[in-house]
């Protein structure tokens, strides 16, 4: 074999090698998996939750303080290409569950925007999604009661704020969406910073709820939410509380983890734990 042969030899097997090696990359990354991923991110004090569905798509419920802590979740995660958010759900109007969606407006296509409006809304947040808006996401305004059927089979029931709740209730934290998603046998429950006002206005509008898995603890564990009556509605096996390190809030309150302790319920801090990787099949569930 001359020189070029080989040569050319070379060249042609290391692009096929490159390929290969390229392949394998993306159907790790964007193989259908027969699991739904939860990832209760570690973000400092703020709320973020990363799901990605069966199909690969990658919802958002909140997204973390106005700082950079939650693109360095997002990378910790996310391959390098993968640069598509297909829904990102704010709770409420404050700025640890939605200050996040600045930086991800840099780096991210977000293809929707899901928030219950309130009559005031920050000039902020107002502002923020409009330069989204203005580069191609979708701005739903949403309220209770309604369901998001996804396309794996996911179903995320919105039980509060009604319009009417949401004019209503002046505490902020009570105008927090609340998110039942069911997948299959196995249920999550977000709500954001709801008190314990609003918990009980929300209990007495649904009499029958199935218990639920996993509760996302609201308002990062403050004792004005969370009630033993909440929990006993809910019965959790496993409540996750997001909260940052040495916050100057005192949270999580020592009641509430009394609370959560008295009722059995398995207790997951991101400050002391770091970020939980939660997986379900519909059937069984799994970390
Ligand atoms: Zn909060």
């Amino acid at each position: 074999m001359n020189k070029p042969q080989s040569r050319l030899i070379l060249v042609v097997s290391s692009i096929f090698f490159i390929v290969l090696l390229l392949l394998g990359f993306y159907s790790h990354y964007h193989s259908n998996n027969n699991y739904l991923q939860i990832i209760f991110l570690n973000i400092g004090q703020g709320d973020a939750t990363l799901i990605t569905t069966t199909e690969g798509q990658h919802i958002l419920i909140d997204c973390g303080p106005p700082d950079q802590a939650i693109l360095n979740a997002l990378d910790q995660q996310l391959a390098w290409w993968d640069r598509n958010i297909d829904i990102i759900i704010i709770t409420h109007d404050h700025a640890d569950h939605w200050g996040g969606l600045k930086a991800i407006l840099k780096k991210y296509k977000v293809n929707q925007i899901i928030s219950a409006q309130p009559p005031q809304m920050s000039t902020d947040l107002t502002s923020i999604l409009d330069s989204f808006s203005s580069k191609g996401t979708k701005i739903t305004n949403l309220y209770a009661p309604a369901i998001i059927n996804l396309t794996d089979g996911s179903r995320l029931a919105i039980l509060w704020p009604t319009q009417e709740d949401i004019v209503e209730q002046k505490n902020i934290n009570n105008q927090s969406l609340v998110i039942k998603w069911q997948y299959g046998q196995k249920s999550f429950l977000w709500t954001g910073d709801l008190e314990t006002d609003a918990e009980d206005k929300l209990m007495a509008r649904y009499i029958n709820q199935e218990p639920i898995n996993v509760l996302k603890v609201a308002h990062h564990g403050s004792w004005t939410a969370t009630s033993p009556q909440w929990l006993n509605y809910w019965q959790p096996d496993l409540a996750v509380i997001s909260v940052g390190i040495n916050n100057n809030l005192g949270l999580p309150n020592e009641i509430t983890l009394d609370r959560l302790k008295r009722q059995g319920i398995s207790i997951w801090r991101t400050d002391i734990d770091n970020r939980l990787v939660i997986y379900t099949d519909g059937q069984a569930l799994w970390r």
